[in-house]
């Protein structure tokens, strides 16, 4: 299903010149409403006549994070605070929170796009839908809240936590769809197993998560786990929240809506535009933001863009799985490692659950890692030679697909803490030093 397809089917040269359009418009918009762009794009030596149209977008300084940071709290909007009817806040892992302002124009927007991906994931008017992901200055909650409401479902605003509860509601209304992070729908999916409840007697369809990276083995395992589809959602809270782009029913990339939010791919150390289905960083320029307009702001997201229509119709451009943010990327020894890559091989082996943690030190000058995962209840074993070939298996496995050897600790079912919002699966304690 398509809720706005002369927009997600548009020919791709009638998107171009729209783009255009609006991008000449959010740079003047820019320009005469925040100091801090105008000063940019001064010291970059250029005006709002300079930009004809998307083709002339790398002549753009960039937008980072700290700018966010060095701006707090209100320092990017580009309206009156008197037009600004909304703020969310992301925290961030350091540092002073990242604070954003909508507009009603940017959340009506915000709720079309989120209505884009619900009507991509099957879920109409007729359907409950648990919102499980946090409510309050995170995105996520009333991100997902108001495009149910959009499209006229119906929304149980549950929030994070609660796990009992959110098992019962959602067992007792019948809500075909859950929304929250991969990490929390796994968690759920245990509950619901440990709760008794015949998961033939849940109604739930289908699985609306983002807000962290996950991987294809993480898809599986949450849709045997739950009995149902799992899409994704991205978004992020600097360029408005969830719903910035989803996957439809084949699944082949998450389509990005580009007529509101503008997307590039760059080489993050020469920071020059890449070719498309080259992978590298993503930058985002928001195209029809008032409250606080992003020019090409720098999203630390790796992956790729590709522009061939899609099986489903939709012509909207298609990013593909992230691999992970540039900062989360851990260099060990010299080898660079994704936490995604150690996920991925864990939910490979049938013998390990897929909760994990990564641990990483410097002790005497040199680097450690270390993986902790639990085994199935079912391979539980209090034979050390059981637990020492699982462990020479795993080790083996990762060290095939990292190219390091990580010391692997084995640890029982359930001992690992299970999250509710965004995994916190790697602690860094070289930073500390
Ligand atoms: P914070 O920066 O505090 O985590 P956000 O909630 O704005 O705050 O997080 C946005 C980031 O979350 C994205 O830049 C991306 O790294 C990650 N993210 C969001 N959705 C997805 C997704 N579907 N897949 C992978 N990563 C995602
Ligand atoms: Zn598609």
């Amino acid at each position: 299903m398509i809720w706005n397809e002369t927009i997600e089917c548009m020919d791709r040269e009638e998107m171009r010149k729209l783009q255009s359009i609006r991008l000449k418009r959010v740079v003047e918009h820019a320009y005469h409403n925040t100091p801090f762009y105008r000063k940019k794009m001064q010291e970059a030596g250029i005006s709002p006549e300079d930009i004809e149209s998307v083709d002339d977008i790398s002549k753009l300084p960039f937008t980072t994070k700290q700018d966010l940071r060095d701006n707090y709290p209100f320092g990017l909007m580009a309206v009156p605070m008197s037009e600004v009817v909304r703020l969310h806040a992301s925290s961030g892992t350091t540092g002073k929170p990242i604070v954003v302002g909508y507009t009603r124009k940017d959340l009506s927007i915000w709720s079309e796009v989120v209505a884009r991906c619900l009507y991509a994931y099957g879920v109409t008017k007729e359907d409950i839908v648990q919102v499980s992901y946090g409510y309050g200055l995170f995105t996520g909650g009333l991100g997902l809240h108001d495009g149910v409401q959009k499209i006229g479902g119906t929304v149980i605003p549950m929030s994070s936590g609660n796990t009992q509860k959110q098992i019962q509601l959602m067992h007792d209304f019948g809500a075909k769809a859950l929304a929250c992070t991969p990490s929390y729908a796994l968690f759920l999916g245990e509950t619901i197993r440990d709760s008794g409840l015949p998961r033939e007697e849940f109604q739930l369809k289908v699985g609306i998560f983002g807000a962290e990276p996950w991987t294809e083995n993480m898809r599986k395992e949450i849709e045997e786990s739950l009995g149902i589809k799992a899409y994704d959602i991205y978004g992020l809270t600097e360029i408005s929240g969830p719903g910035v782009g989803c996957e439809c029913e084949y699944q082949d990339g998450t389509h990005l809506w580009e007529d509101h939010f503008y997307p590039e791919i760059i080489d993050p150390e020469t920071l020059q535009p890449l070719p498309a289905g080259e992978q590298g960083e993503l930058v985002f320029t928001t195209i029809t933001k008032e409250g606080m307009p992003m020019l090409r702001y720098r999203t630390r997201d790796l992956t790729s863009l590709h522009y061939e229509t899609c099986r489903c119709g939709r012509t909207a451009v298609r990013m593909s799985r992230i691999l992970g943010r540039s900062d989360d990327m851990l260099i060990i020894r010299g080898v660079n490692v994704f936490p995604s890559q150690v996920e991925s091989v864990i939910l490979e082996l049938p013998e390990f659950e897929p909760h994990y943690v990564i641990h990483v030190d410097r002790i005497n000058n040199v680097d450690t890692f270390q993986v902790q995962v639990e085994v199935r209840p079912e391979y539980y074993s209090d034979e050390m030679n059981k637990i020492l070939e699982l462990k020479k298996k795993i080790t083996d496995r990762l060290q095939s697909v990292i190219g390091l050897q990580p010391d692997v600790k084995i640890v029982e079912p359930r001992s690992i803490e299970r999250s509710m919002g965004k995994a916190k699966r790697v602690f860094d304690n070289r930073k500390l030093v």
